[in-house]
């Protein structure tokens, strides 16, 4: 089978790439469907997991969660949304702390018993991967990681946590305490039904790698960061 290559085309033309991955808008009355839910074991390096497939079957978006634990929907457990990282998760990639976030997250749910980690394919904060190679090509050239974004055409986060929600609904884990930094995401879960009953921070403390892009995160997406 042949590979299309990524047409490498000038990143300065914003027009071009302006539409992105972007996932249909759904009717917020509408209810999700899941067609089915495949579930397996998976034993990890942080503990025992059982990892769930979810599909929406009108967007075409996938995801999937791994649950510690036996979820009882009269107690709030440890939840994490996880946003695709390809070059952090995977390539352990020094530009960001998603490697770190994801395993921290990992290692306390699994640790705390019970819990559920989200892990949703909105890679590049919901602009796609190679969107997010031209934005980390902006940011070499100087831009910071919200300018890169805007440059191309995008919103600062385009990230969307309906489909987690419903997933976390799915699971009955309805209410929660929630692994991050983002006041946005806290947001975004309760307006789409789902109770935080706490904030916990996941922040890893910057080294000199991830600073600057840490400051941005902070003073321009505003983030909960006290360690930078
Ligand atoms: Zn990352």
């Amino acid at each position: 089978m042949a590979f299309a290559l990524p047409d490498l085309c000038d990143v300065r033309d914003p027009d071009r790439w302006k539409e992105g991955p972007r996932r249909p808008t759904r009717d917020l009355k509408d209810k999700m469907r899941f067609a089915e839910v495949p579930r397996a074991a998976l034993p990890t390096r942080f503990g025992e997991f059982t990892i769930y497939g979810f599909r929406d079957e009108d967007t075409g978006e996938e995801a999937v969660a791994l649950v510690a634990g036996e979820i009882r929907p009269d107690s709030a457990i440890l939840v994490r949304i996880h946003s695709q990282c390809l070059t952090g998760d995977v390539f352990a990639s020094r530009r960001c702390d998603c490697q770190d976030q994801l395993y921290a997250a990992l290692e306390l749910i699994a640790g705390s018993g019970v819990g559920v980690l989200v892990y949703q394919q909105q890679e590049g904060r919901g602009i796609g991967l190679i969107n997010k190679i031209r934005a980390y090509e902006l940011q070499d050239q100087g831009l910071d990681t919200v300018a890169a974004n805007e440059e191309l055409g995008f919103q600062p986060d385009e990230r969307q946590y309906e489909f987690s929600a419903e997933i976390l609904k799915y699971l009955g884990a309805s209410r929660v305490r929630l692994l991050s930094n983002n006041p946005d995401k806290v947001k975004g879960l309760e307006s789409a039904g789902i109770v935080v009953e706490e904030r916990l921070p996941l922040e890893i403390p910057p080294d000199a790698s991830t600073r600057y892009y840490l400051e941005a995160k902070k003073r321009r997406l505003g983030h909960i960061l006290t360690g930078v």
